[in-house]
């Protein structure tokens, strides 16, 4: 089953998602040090104009613009509320096996939902430049 594979599991645990805050611009004397965004579930998904992003490793939700005093566990809970891993009130290692199933398989629901998204976008986007093509064609503007 896909969502066995050891890979997928291994960002669990706080200390593997710790190593993606290699160049976080956080360090010292701040709320938002690499150690509380990884123990509140983010991972450092840097981008071109974002050194700055991080992403849940579990609802997939994308945050950037950090300041030093913002809490990451509390900045988690207001951008996304329905992410069952901040929520959760144990510590992941001593859920049960059940539990953790469970846990996984709302995992999988935010995969899929942001799969279908994506999709779409590109969808959306793809037919906007057809349709611009189809217009310029009409007007014999090729
Ligand atoms: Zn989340």
């Amino acid at each position: 089953m896909e969502m066995l594979k050891e890979e997928s599991l291994k960002i669990y645990l706080w200390e593997n998602r710790l190593k993606t805050f290699e160049g976080w611009p956080f360090d010292e004397d701040c709320s938002c040090t690499p150690e509380n965004m990884a123990k509140a579930g983010f991972i450092h998904t840097p981008s071109e104009n974002g050194p700055d992003v991080a992403m849940c490793f579990f609802c997939l939700k994308e945050l950037e613009g950090w300041e030093p005093e913002d809490d990451p566990v509390k900045e988690h809970k207001s951008h996304s509320p329905s992410c069952h891993f901040i929520s959760l009130k144990k510590k992941v290692e001593e859920l049960t096996m059940e539990e953790f199933f469970k846990l996984q398989k709302e995992r999988q629901k935010f995969t899929v939902n942001k799969a279908c998204k994506d999709a779409i976008t590109r969808f959306e986007e793809d037919a906007k430049e057809r349709r611009a093509n189809i217009i310029k064609t009409a007007m014999g503007e090729e």
